[in-house]
């Protein structure tokens, strides 16, 4: 009985690497998602300018057609007045003509606006593209350091498994069973020692029947308030804690003499 809590004792630890492990391995793979993230943001604004950037060409495009149209009128107008003689249609045409010089300085004011503004946008692009670069390139090197020990991560958890399945052979399948339904629940040590008559799962004063329970080994004992499985450790509780401590002194004299 205690020799088949040990060996499951011995997977719990193997266990509890592994799981350090994969939180390890969760942590720097956020961080590269983050890497990542930051990576497509900077994408996304560099392509959205360059999108607004193409729409503001084309309505300059059209602004200019629209001026080269409004000055051609204008000069058509010029060419009528001159060859008219009545006085009211010369004053009709002389009215016409000052609307459309009046609104070609509009159209010329709006579209020097519009290159304005397409040229502090083209700036603006290229400050999202060169600190897109400067991301790229600062953090090439950290994602490479970030792949790397990913992999060391990896060939740890495939090292960690190959034990964990060459201990389990020899486990006892319905030990093994229940500890991993408790670890399951947990994901924390789920088979643990009394320690002074307390669990040290969760740290409960355990009753005197219960610890003797233990020590007998005969079934498996769980703790009333945690439901982990209790296994007796020989040595540091037989005595209780001054036991222990005298027993340390005693090594410490050993070894100083
Ligand atoms: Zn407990």
């Amino acid at each position: 009985m205690q020799e088949a809590l040990k060996v499951i004792v011995d997977i719990q630890e193997l266990d509890m690497k592994m799981i350090r492990l994969m939180r390890l391995k969760k942590e720097r793979q956020r961080e590269l998602e983050q890497i990542e993230s930051l990576r497509k943001e900077l994408y996304l604004q560099f392509s959205d300018k360059e999108t607004e950037i193409k729409e503001l060409g084309t309505t300059i495009q059209q602004q200019e057609q629209k001026l080269q149209e409004i000055t051609t009128r204008i000069k058509k107008l010029e060419t009528q007045q001159s060859n008219i003689k009545k006085v009211d249609e010369f004053n009709a045409l002389t009215l016409e003509t000052t609307a459309a010089e009046r609104e070609k300085v509009t159209m010329e004011q709006k579209l020097s606006d519009l290159v304005d503004k397409k040229v502090s946008e083209e700036e603006l692009l290229e400050r999202i593209q060169s600190s897109l670069k400067n991301s790229e390139e600062s953090s090439k090197d950290l994602e490479k350091e970030i792949r790397a020990s990913i992999v060391l991560i990896n060939e740890e958890g495939s090292h960690l498994k190959a034990k964990r399945d060459a201990i389990a052979k020899d486990a006892n399948p319905e030990f093994l069973r229940i500890y991993e339904r408790l670890l399951k629940n947990k994901k924390d040590r789920v088979v643990v020692p009394i320690e002074n008559r307390t669990c040290s799962g969760c740290h409960i004063v355990l009753t005197a029947q219960h610890e003797n329970l233990v020590r007998k080994g005969e079934n498996l004992v769980f703790c009333e308030h945690c439901s982990r499985v209790h296994y007796w450790q020989e040595g540091e509780n037989a005595e209780g804690a001054d036991a222990s401590q005298a027993k340390r002194r005693r090594r410490r004299k050993l070894a100083s003499s």
